[in-house]
């Protein structure tokens, strides 16, 4: 018996539409009846104070609160699972009201925190080396549940600008789950609020969107948004890049340098990252290094290898660290600043590429 009311009421509560998202003047249109400046007032508490259940909203009267509380919700997200990995990275998996899972990883480091969030369910690219690209997709994610990811890793953490100094969630990086470019309206709209200084105030530079090359909206993500950009190039050549990122056939590499040269505020201390994953005897000979030092002439440019993260079922091996090394001193000779990536969390599946719904992978495993 309990356990039926329980159900039923984890189910009024997934009914329950979520304010998170939405902007001052789309809270002020959707709760249409509150003053302008209870509304003010709904927004800093949602995205300074972090507040995350009615009852805590204590500047409302209590009848107020509850009316709220039985039409809306502030955290629509449950949490299925996390894990952690030996070097801290954590990976939350995230299930949302209709059932469909998102994972987002965060990453600690010395002096900051990096948080790895999701655009979309699945992706409808088919990159030849990535495991979410092996899941149809699914769906776009909605603004607010964009930003729900941030939310909810600035709780775990306590992180919220008014309750501490330090930041745990100091990044945000576009690398989980999906195409970003293929959702630019949702991640636009979170991404705004996530910059408002009123809102979760994270500086544009402290956000990285990572797109595989959708060439029309790397213009405008600059104009509206400009936030870091990082180009997944993985080849030096159309031919190759065609074959393992396959919308290099509709966006060749000579139409993505042109986006490249032209994306607003890029200069010599405003580089524009370049994604290289490391795939061996495929893309990391040393005259493929030569070529991509070619193709990137001119461009304020940053080269980040990527070592290959393997998955079950994938027909990639990952570059020697020998040939990684080769390939990483000739960009550094060329003046091009150029990192290795080292894999965080690759003992839980949390590192780049490697993120697939859970439901997807059981739902694979039993076909
Ligand atoms: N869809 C976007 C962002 C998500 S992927 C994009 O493609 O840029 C984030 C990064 O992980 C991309 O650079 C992607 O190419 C890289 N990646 C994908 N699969 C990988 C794997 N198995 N090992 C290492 N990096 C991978
Ligand atoms: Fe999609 Fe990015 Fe994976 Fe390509 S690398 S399949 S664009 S998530």
């Amino acid at each position: 018996m309990n356990e039926i009311k329980k159900e039923l009421e984890e189910k009024k509560e997934d009914s329950k539409e979520s304010l998170v998202g939405l902007s001052l003047p789309a809270l002020e249109k959707e709760l249409s009846s509150l003053p302008a400046y209870r509304c003010k007032q709904l927004y800093e508490a949602l995205y300074v104070q972090g507040v995350r259940d009615f009852s805590s909203l204590t500047i409302f009267p209590k009848d107020l609160r509850v009316l709220l509380e039985k039409k809306y919700t502030l955290r629509s997200f449950k949490l299925s699972d996390v894990q952690s990995s030996m070097d801290g990275t954590q990976k939350w998996l995230f299930k949302m009201p209709d059932g469909q899972e998102i994972e987002t990883v965060h990453i600690p480091e010395k002096t900051r925190g990096t948080l790895c969030i999701s655009s979309q369910v699945g992706c409808t690219l088919t990159c030849k080396f990535c495991h979410t690209g092996t899941q149809t997709l699914v769906r776009n994610l909605t603004a607010g549940e964009i930003l729900t990811q941030i939310m909810m890793a600035q709780d775990f953490f306590e992180d919220w600008k008014q309750s501490k100094n330090s930041r745990y969630v100091t990044n945000i990086v576009f690398m989980g789950m999906g195409e970003p470019l293929y959702n630019y309206n949702s991640v636009s709209e979170a991404m705004k609020i996530a910059i408002d200084p009123k809102g979760l105030g994270f500086s544009n530079r402290k956000i990285t969107l990572s797109t595989s090359g959708v060439v029309p909206f790397i213009e405008k993500c600059g104009q509206e948004l400009g936030v870091n950009l990082a180009i997944s190039l993985h080849a030096p050549t159309n031919e190759l890049r065609s074959k393992i990122v396959p919308l290099n056939k509709k966006y060749p590499l000579e139409e993505l340098i042109d986006a490249c040269h032209a994306y607003p505020g890029v200069h010599k201390y405003r580089k524009i990252t370049f994604e290289y994953v490391m795939l061996k005897g495929v893309n990391d000979s040393p005259s493929q290094a030569r070529a991509l030092i070619k193709l990137l002439e001119g461009l304020p440019a940053k080269i980040n290898l990527i070592p290959f993260n393997s998955w079950p079922g994938a027909k990639y091996e990952c570059s020697s660290i020998d040939a990684q090394n080769k390939f990483s001193n000739i960009l550094s000779k060329a003046g091009i600043y150029t990192f290795v990536r080292r894999a965080r969390g690759d003992d839980i599946l949390a590192a780049c590429g490697q993120l697939k719904s859970k439901s997807e992978r059981e739902r694979r495993a039993r076909h």
